[in-house]
């Protein structure tokens, strides 16, 4: 067997999925294999590039061991729920036990129409497909817990969007599929013998030491809770913007799933929104904590009816767990924050310098990333022409100034070396993201010029995001004016 499957969500009960077959892409080309990804699978990436793996990529042929299948989800998408929603376009392929003994799914989105596509055609277009592949892999490589991408393949199909439009599919690894959805679609059918298979495997696959506790699924609910805390935080700490928070797009393992229109910010404003479907900001940067903390209240109620036997008191307990949202975000946060400025100490002590900051970057339109990628080079010196390539970088750069003396008073209070301190900020600051107009050009060269170069050099540049890489200095860039994107569309 090329890929060693060992499938246990297939064996959960059938109402869980829907046995379902990829579609058989009629001219397949291969754009990337993911070799460092392939090896921690134990999969032969040099047989994944060959015509044998590219046949499984884009659903031709059923690899050995597979047990294809669409998994039912519920969901609130932006705040209305749907009882019924599921795979509409991504096929299940199986799941194997990674070199570290981790069970990761491996599954084709783009991969065909399923019982759940409802009016959609069950693919993918090679843009979202190449963002996709992009982004996660840039997250990944500054340790954000995400879905990974281990290859991508066009299928030779013209698919229908706004405009004709090269049709792709991902193969995308996750520790699983899961969803906030997945629990609320069966509470939506009062299946509370579902909810506890359910719940079970989710303990066993993610949360383990749950399993342990006195109420399972209570260690369980505070588990997800602390883990999607974490996850924001680390978003919040790089710009990142998801786009669609929907309770259908958050996995319950707390890696970061379904990248759709999804974007990081340039200069700093919380209510940066990208996606065009998002008109009225429900997803805006800043706003993405406290979605959270909603969509984490959503999957509370649907463990009342395991969190005790009497309704009330599984309201209660849902409710004192759902309390621990606010303080562990804030300690992800702070604690996040007070490192890319190059401090320890306790989160809660950095507060009142890190919001100063934030506020003052708000009010001059500071580039997010550059600002914390020079801030190490200026927390090694004592002002003066270190400070210019930070301070320069605000419309009044006096407003630099006057934070800049309260944070340097607290610098000197913890005595780092100047070049240890720098370095530690370097490896959480990086130096390059996706910068949306790259994202959009890279794009273009592909869908309109089939030129994957630039996805190539992205990619190569972006899993290395910590790194200084002097050619590929534009790729740091802030947009021009002309050069600025507005809207993502997926
Ligand atoms: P999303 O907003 O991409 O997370 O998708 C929401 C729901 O729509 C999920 O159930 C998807 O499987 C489904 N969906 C999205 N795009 C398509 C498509 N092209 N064909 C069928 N179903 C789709
Ligand atoms: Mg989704
Ligand atoms: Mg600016």
């Amino acid at each position: 067997m090329a890929i060693a499957f060992d499938n246990s969500y297939a064996r959960l009960p059938a109402h869980f999925f829907a046995a379902v077959r990829p579609l058989e892409s009629p001219a397949p080309r291969l754009i990337a294999v993911n070799d460092a990804l392939a090896g921690e699978l134990g999969i032969d990436a040099d047989w994944l590039r060959g015509p044998a793996g590219l046949d499984v990529l884009s659903g031709r042929v059923i690899a050995d061991g597979a047990t294809p299948i669409a998994q039912a989800y519920a969901g609130h998408q932006f705040g209305n729920f749907q009882p019924q929603l599921g795979d509409g376009r991504a096929v299940l392929l199986g799941e194997v036990i990674d070199r570290q003994g981790r069970r990761r799914d491996i599954q084709l989105k783009g991969g065909g129409q399923t019982p759940f596509s409802r009016s959609g055609d069950g693919r993918a277009a090679l843009g979202p497909v190449l963002r996709e592949y992009l982004v996660s892999e840039f997250m990944s490589a500054l340790g954000v817990p995400t879905t990974r991408a281990l290859a991508a393949v066009t299928t030779g199909e013209t698919i229908m969007r706004d405009t004709p439009l090269p049709g792709a599919i991902i193969t995308r690894v996750a520790a699983s599929h899961i969803r906030v959805g997945t629990f609320q679609f069966f509470a939506a059918r009062e299946d509370t013998a579902a909810l506890r298979l359910l719940a079970d495997h989710v303990i066993a696959r993610h949360y383990p030491d749950a399993a342990q506790a006195e109420n399972p699924y209570l260690a369980l609910l505070d588990g997800v809770i602390a883990a999607q805390a974490r996850l924001v935080a680390q978003w919040t700490s790089v710009g990142f913007i998801h786009g669609v928070m929907n309770t259908d797009n958050v996995a319950v393992s707390g890696e970061t799933i379904d990248y759709g229109p999804c974007a990081f910010m340039d200069d700093y404003d919380p209510a940066t929104v990208f996606s065009s479907i998002d008109r009225a900001g429900r997803y805006a940067y800043g706003n993405q904590p406290r979605i959270a903390a909603w969509n984490l209240a959503r999957f509370a109620e649907t463990l009342v009816p395991l969190l005790d036997p009497e309704e009330t008191a599984g309201v209660e307990r849902a409710q004192t767990a759902l309390g621990g949202f606010a303080p562990a975000f804030a300690e992800a946060y702070f604690g996040l924050f007070a490192a890319k400025i190059g401090l320890g100490g306790e989160a809660d002590t950095r507060r009142a310098l890190i919001e100063a900051l934030l506020k003052a970057m708000a009010e001059n339109q500071v580039d997010f990333t550059l600002f914390f990628r020079h801030l190490g080079a200026a927390a090694a010196a004592d002002g003066g022409s270190a400070d210019e390539p930070v301070r320069s970088l605000f419309v009044d750069p006096t407003a630099f100034d006057g934070w800049a003396r309260e944070w340097r008073a607290a610098l000197t209070a913890e005595a780092r070396p100047g070049p240890e301190r720098q370095a530690a900020m370097n490896r959480v600051n990086p130096a390059f993201i996706p910068r949306n107009h790259h994202v959009e050009a890279m794009i273009v060269a592909a869908v309109e010029r089939e030129d994957f170069a630039p996805f190539h050099r992205m990619l190569a540049v972006l899993t290395r995001p910590l790194d200084d890489q002097p050619e590929a200095a534009d790729f740091a860039m802030p947009p021009a004016p002309h050069e600025r994107i507005t809207a993502t569309f997926c």
